[in-house]
């Protein structure tokens, strides 16, 4: 007797069952589903600047959303099978354990990922399986768009106007409800923190966000519940998109929902247009591919860095260059791997302009620090802040005393980010060098790199 058609489900940055095209289609298409999840010892790798590829709070939401798509599988009579190793030498094997015809995975967009996808695509051919691509990461679906990927515009207005005119959004797929499981899958437990070679106090710091798909519905719907939210800007959905516990046409579709409600239209509508931001630097990767990772990005432009740019480097990065508002989101990034857009933008201007650092230092560093990290949304933000990626005429220079004040208006989120001017009241903690002498004393922020910075002031002027 012929064995009943199994297919393999390769989840990586797609850690859902809602609106999954490879799981329901897997289900349509085979007798048998068996889901699998690799963890890839390169990706929790140091790198040779000594920063980690993955930190610990993204790891451990990573571990979260695992165990609790584990979880939704099992309930529906599935189950994820956990292995760790390279993809390209365990699906194989796996593939053969359980004879398997075909492996679903949803195409990635940058090279480290697209890599191992060409490294399993080839290893499964040479056991006569296919490996087949989806593309379900963006809110647009590729082929939908008004261009051909070689010729989107690479100013963002001008992509918006024409695909909003142009091309819809597909309705989302179904949520399985059952899925058929070969007989016999073996049990499989998740890696520990400590197993991915992380130290067990790495991470003792309550955490901002909880990864999983359960989690990441139950923050999306928690957006619309109560009316004093109607007021909030931001969503702080991203960590679940990055990994795909959301669907990002889900968001899509729940804000379409709201967009006549009169408390938060205001509010769907500005989501819906960020998450158009993401689709376009997703867009951009596959236009411009590594480039984004080079120092003179897809401009070619060349850059010059300061002498003493490593130790300007740490200084930013521990939150100690002796502006306050920059201190305060690094420390803020430390301790949290969650930072605003705005506070984004400020340090890495900062990095670049004022401390004349190589940006692609402190990509890298977001890239380990990150919850959300996302590489076209983290490389293609940090090149276009350092002018050699999209929107060169936008490449404008951001006054950070102004941004510093819209944002933090009374000085309290410096105040809690940087206890050593705790006693300067007001907005005054911005700008401690305008503090006179007394007010320097009496507020005893002697000792600091802020009273260094004070007198050098206070002494140039
Ligand atoms: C230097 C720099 C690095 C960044 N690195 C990342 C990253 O690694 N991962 C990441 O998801 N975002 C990144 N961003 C974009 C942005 O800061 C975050 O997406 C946003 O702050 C997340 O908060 P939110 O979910 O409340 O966003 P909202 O404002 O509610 O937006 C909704 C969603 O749209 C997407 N989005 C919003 N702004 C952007 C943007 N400028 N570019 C691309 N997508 C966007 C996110 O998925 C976000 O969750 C970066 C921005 C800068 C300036």
């Amino acid at each position: 007797m012929m064995s009943p058609k199994t297919i393999l489900v390769w989840f990586r940055n797609d850690l859902r069952i809602h609106d999954n095209e490879i799981l329901l289609e897997a289900i349509n298409k085979a007798e048998r589903v068996l889901p699998v999840y690799c963890f890839d010892d390169r990706q929790f790798r140091e790198t040779a600047t000594g920063s980690r590829k993955t930190g610990v709070k993204r790891a451990r939401f990573l571990l979260e959303s695992v165990a609790d798509l584990k979880q939704t599988l099992q309930k529906a009579g599935g189950d994820l099978l956990v292995v760790q190793g390279h993809p390209e030498i365990v699906l194989p094997e796996i593939a053969r354990k359980y004879e398997i015809a075909e492996v679903y995975h949803h195409r990635e967009v940058a090279h480290e990922e697209t890599h191992i996808s060409t490294l399993v695509e080839d290893a499964l051919w040479k056991l006569h399986i296919n490996l087949k691509h989806f593309i379900g990461h963006t809110m647009y679906h590729k082929e939908d768009l008004p261009f051909p990927i070689k010729d989107i515009p690479d100013v963002f207005a001008t992509f918006k106007k024409k695909v909003e005119r142009d091309s819809e959004i597909r309705p989302c797929f179904a949520t399985p409800q059952h899925i058929p499981l070969p007989d016999n899958v073996e049990e499989s437990a998740l890696p520990s923190l400590s197993d991915l070679g992380y130290p067990e106090t790495a991470d003792d710091n309550a955490a901002l966000f909880i990864g999983g798909e359960h989690e990441g519905l139950k923050h999306l719907h928690e957006l619309f519940i109560q009316p004093q939210l109607s007021k909030k800007v931001t969503s702080n959905l991203s960590p679940w998109l990055a990994l795909g516990c959301l669907s990002i046409r889900q968001v899509y579709w729940v804000m379409k929902e709201y967009i006549s409600n009169p408390d938060y239209g205001g509010f769907a509508s500005q989501v819906i247009l960020e998450l158009l931001w993401r689709d376009y630097y997703r867009f951009m990767f596959k236009k411009h591919g590594n480039k984004f990772f080079r120092e003179t990005g897809f401009t070619g432009k060349p850059l010059t860095f300061a002498e003493n740019q490593e130790l300007q480097f740490e200084k930013w990065k521990t939150g100690h260059t002796g502006m306050p508002f920059i201190d305060a989101v690094m420390r803020e990034l430390n301790a949290t791997g969650y930072v605003s857009f705005t506070g984004r933008t400020a340090v890495a201007s900062y990095l670049i302009k004022n401390l004349a650092v190589n940006w692609t230092w402190g990509a890298a560093y977001f890239e380990e620090k990150l919850i959300d990290y996302s590489p076209a949304s983290n490389w293609g933000n940090w090149a276009a802040i350092a002018g050699v990626g999209n929107n060169p005429k936008e490449n404008r220079d951001i006054n950070l005393q102004k941004e510093a004040l819209n944002y933090d208006p009374k000085g309290d989120y410096v105040r809690k980010w940087v206890p050593e001017l705790a006693c300067i009241p007001g907005a005054q903690v911005h700008q401690p060098w305008l503090l006179s002498e007394t007010e320097t004393e009496n507020y005893g922020i002697g000792n600091t790199i802020y009273d260094a910075v004070i007198s050098n002031l206070q002494t140039a002027t």
